[in-house]
């Protein structure tokens, strides 16, 4: 008989913090697309994003280790990190098909809008022959058609909740609760290590 081949959720962002809002996008894109597993791959040191400094790589890996320890289904892998240079997401594709071997379909699961984006910048041929690509669209906010080329791409609407990693850090900044935008071991993580206090 021959063997079910492995379907691999990969799951990208720079997490600073990790959110309610990503694992509930990866829940249910697992769900969705019966993937076996979902890894999470935090992006290398992005020199900035916009014009605000990026946590260390190193806190935000083991943020995404708390916050998905206790999902039998959820990983995180360190190819990003471990990677100089800012990533790419086909290195990304590239590094963890080469790492988990030629029986594994890999999904690559984004926001659709971080999605318009990626396509926008790379080959999209030599993506789509790397991985499937899901968008996921929040509630309320459709997607006007953002010209994705035909096949390799599916758009889902997740239950995604209202939260953003820019919102949470500048809630820390402020004072103001994260309970429950994060996992609870996320928060203590982020107070412990005085992230976010001074500077969003
Ligand atoms: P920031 O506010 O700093 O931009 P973010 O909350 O968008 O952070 P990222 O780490 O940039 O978090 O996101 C990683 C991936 O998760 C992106 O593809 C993003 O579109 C998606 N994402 C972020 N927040 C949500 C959410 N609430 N629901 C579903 N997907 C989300
Ligand atoms: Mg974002």
């Amino acid at each position: 008989m021959e063997k079910r081949r492995t379907r691999l959720g990969v799951m990208g962002g720079t997490f600073d913090p990790i959110h309610h809002g990503h694992l509930v996008a990866a829940s249910e894109v697992a769900s969705l697309f019966q993937l076996d597993e979902v890894v999470f791959v935090p992006t290398g040191q992005p020199w900035q994003k916009g014009d605000r400094r990026v946590s260390p790589a190193e806190d935000r890996y083991l943020m995404t280790v708390i916050a998905t320890a206790s999902n039998p289904r959820f990983s995180v892998s360190r190819v990003d990190i471990d990677r100089d240079g800012p990533t790419y997401t086909i290195d990304t594709l590239r590094d963890l098909r080469a790492e988990r071997g030629p029986d594994v379909d890999l999904f690559f699961i984004t926001g659709a809008d971080a999605l318009a984006q990626i396509l926008s910048w790379h080959r999209a041929e030599e993506l789509f022959q790397l991985a499937h690509f899901i968008g996921c669209t929040r509630p309320g906010h459709k997607l006007e058609d953002p010209g994705f080329p035909d096949g390799g791409v599916s758009l889902v609407e997740v239950p995604a909740l209202a939260i953003s990693s820019t919102d949470c850090r500048e809630r820390v900044h402020a004072g103001e609760p994260i309970w429950y935008l994060v996992p609870d071991g996320v928060v203590q993580y982020i107070y412990k290590r005085g992230l976010y206090r001074d500077e969003v």
